[in-house]
């Protein structure tokens, strides 16, 4: 279902009206995780004067550390509503739990599945059902045949509206948080018709790689990116040191802008 061959031109998918997709370059921005309403605006504010036109945000989130914030569940899905509702933009959230995919969807304009959850096999299955378009994270472990393993499951219940998202592998390197795959995007479009985007926040882990990972990500001709941004990361709850501030944004988008996307 999504591959290439069986299917021919590359796809489209629309989030609330916002096509990511060849010809486009997407800019998707927001915290990484919801922390309360004044940040969650401000930052939102910040992505949007930017020129960002999806606002993520993590209302569950999967942490390594169980000790670690893991989200504010329903009231940050809440508060993620009322930002949308205040800025107009179409929210990207994840879900981690098949059972809170019903709750997730009837909130989020599109479902994130993150790399912890890259195989998680039901997960997958219910968000193929929820009927909003999927975004799906490439397992920090998996191969691209994996990853378009996943993305059958997520088709196969129907729903064909997916983004997939390189986000970084384990490798041996430990200087970067992961190592950003950027040959992986041309050959998930080669492989596969779905729209491939790129996050160079979560790979990198580090502020200062966020525009030069974008800008490969540009070169190598990729639908779009997520990029963690946050009014005041030296007290954020979740990846404060890989969030752009304001200035470092408008910068990133510049470029986004400037560097016309392959097709
Ligand atoms: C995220 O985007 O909030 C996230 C946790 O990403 P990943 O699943 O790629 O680690």
């Amino acid at each position: 279902l999504v591959s290439r061959e069986n299917h021919g031109e590359r796809s489209v998918v629309r989030v609330g009206g916002v096509p990511i997709g060849p010809g486009t370059m997407t800019l998707i921005a927001g915290p990484c995780a919801v922390e309360s309403p004044e940040q969650t605006l401000q930052a939102a504010l910040m992505a949007r004067a930017a020129g960002a036109t999806l606002l993520r945000g993590g209302a569950f989130k999967p942490r390594t550390s169980p000790y670690a914030f893991q989200g504010l569940g329903e009231a940050g899905l809440r508060i993620l509503a009322d930002v949308r509702a205040e800025t107009g933009m179409p929210i990207v959230t994840e879900v981690v739990d098949a059972g809170d995919v019903e709750l997730v969807a009837s909130y989020a304009d599109m479902l994130q599945i993150g790399t912890r959850n890259a195989q998680n096999f039901a997960l997958l299955q219910a968000a193929g059902e929820a009927g909003r378009p999927v975004m799906l994270k490439r397992g920090m472990n998996g191969t691209i045949e994996e990853w378009l393993m996943a993305a059958e499951y997520v088709a196969q219940r129907g729903n064909l509206d997916i983004v997939l998202c390189e986000r970084g592998i384990r490798t041996f390197e430990r200087a970067t948080r992961n190592t950003l795959d950027i040959s992986a995007v041309p050959v998930a479009q080669r492989l596969s018709h779905l729209p491939v985007i790129v996050d160079p926040s979560h790979s990198g882990g580090s502020r200062d790689l966020v525009l030069p990972l974008t800008r490969a990500a540009i070169a190598v001709g990729a639908d779009g990116v997520i990029i963690d941004v946050h009014p005041h990361p030296e007290t954020a709850l979740c990846d404060g040191p890989q969030a752009l501030v304001d200035g470092d944004l408008r910068e990133l988008a510049k470029v986004v802008r400037d560097l016309p996307p392959l097709v």
